[in-house]
């Protein structure tokens, strides 16, 4: 055979593989949607084949997230938590069996922060006005006293084999508003993966899931805010199948006699948590636990809230402290800030 014959027949089988390769593939397309959820923004991002696909997948988000916001809400009369509320100071209440992995884990982060997460903070978010409307104002030390004898994570009693709940104390509330948003942030980011989505972001007002690589095929970036100067990047973290939970006392908070209150009350003195913890981003394997030692940082203080994300395996974290005007960063592990400096263009 001649030279020129052969490397005809070689390039017409390189380019049928290739094509068959290609073929009804098309280019990966990027489809993203945001929606008002939770009472927050919940924004999906998918790589996809196919636009229709990506379109259909991302309305079963829709769907599984508005079946989760009917369990979890304690706006909703009819949701699982509030039938809870109603009725386990009375007698034991049957659970799903989601709301027993919400609760279990709120029990383990009650446990290693020493009880400064507690989902049992209901009836304070009220005195404080934090619950059911948004209208802050400062009760007196005799409400305070009084929530407090209805507040306490050790007296949830929950009992697995049973499948129930029920309150040692008449009058507790649980509130789950500080770990139930990443908790759907997984159960999205599950369904995604059951689709056959291998590439995706999920963010739940600042509770984040980042699966696989994003659409250039890198780690997803994730900037962290500055939280006084708005539009600031203060840090840039890169995550691949991996969640990050940010918090800031900027978001949700009131100003009462120029003090700032914000609506993470430690539950040790019944008042908004003193620290001076202004911001907190928790990367962690699931959105859950991020979430809830987020919202932990900011009761326990930055210094032992570094050393507790040092302690637990896989979990990392920067809790950012306002002294006086300074702003100061403080990271759970150093290979997180180098990669701050190379942005920056620093060695
Ligand atoms: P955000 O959505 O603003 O990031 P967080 O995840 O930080 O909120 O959670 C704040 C919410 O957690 C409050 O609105 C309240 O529902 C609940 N909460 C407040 N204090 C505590 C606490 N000490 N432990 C557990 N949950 C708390
Ligand atoms: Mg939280």
């Amino acid at each position: 055979m001649r030279k020129k014959t052969q490397y005809f027949i070689l390039y017409s089988i390189i380019c049928l593989i290739a094509s068959l390769l290609t073929a009804g593939c098309g280019k990966p397309v990027l489809h993203k949607e945001t929606r008002m959820l939770m009472g927050t923004m919940v924004s999906v991002e998918i790589v996809g084949n196919s636009s229709e696909a990506v379109a259909l997948i991302t309305e079963k988000v829709w769907a599984e997230a508005a079946r989760l916001e009917s369990v979890f809400s304690r706006y909703r009369p009819d949701s699982e938590i509030s039938r809870i509320n109603r009725e386990a100071g009375k007698h034991p209440v049957p659970v799903s069996d989601e709301m027993i992995k919400v609760l279990s884990r709120a029990e383990d982060i009650s446990r290693i922060t020493e009880g400064a997460f507690d989902i049992s903070v209901g009836p304070l978010m009220e005195i404080w006005g934090f619950f059911p409307q948004r209208k802050g104002r400062v009760p007196s030390d005799e409400e305070v006293a009084s929530s407090m004898a209805r507040v306490g994570w050790q007296a949830i009693e929950l009992d697995r084999p049973a499948g129930t709940i029920q309150f040692a104390k008449m009058g507790m509330e649980i509130d789950l508003g500080a770990l139930a948003k990443g908790y759907v942030v997984d159960r999205l980011v599950e369904l995604l993966r059951k689709e056959g989505i291998d590439s995706a972001m999920v963010n739940a007002g600042g509770d984040i899931y980042c699966l696989g690589d994003n659409p250039g095929g890198r780690n997803w970036r994730i900037g962290i805010e500055h939280p006084r100067d708005e539009g600031e990047i203060l840090t840039v973290l890169e995550l691949k199948n991996r969640a990050v939970a940010t918090s800031g006392d900027y978001r949700n908070y009131f100003i009462k006699s120029r003090l700032r209150y914000s609506h993470i009350i430690d539950p040790r003195t019944g008042r908004p948590a003193r620290s001076k913890v202004v911001e907190v981003s928790v990367m962690a394997p699931d959105c859950m636990t991020a979430d809830a030692l987020a919202t932990s940082m900011f009761v326990i203080g930055a210094s032992n809230g570094i050393n507790l994300l040092k302690e637990i395996e896989d979990v990392d974290g920067v809790i950012v402290t306002k002294e006086e005007d300074d702003i100061k960063l403080h990271f759970s592990d150093e290979s997180i800030e180098p990669r701050r400096r190379r942005d920056r263009g620093e060695k």
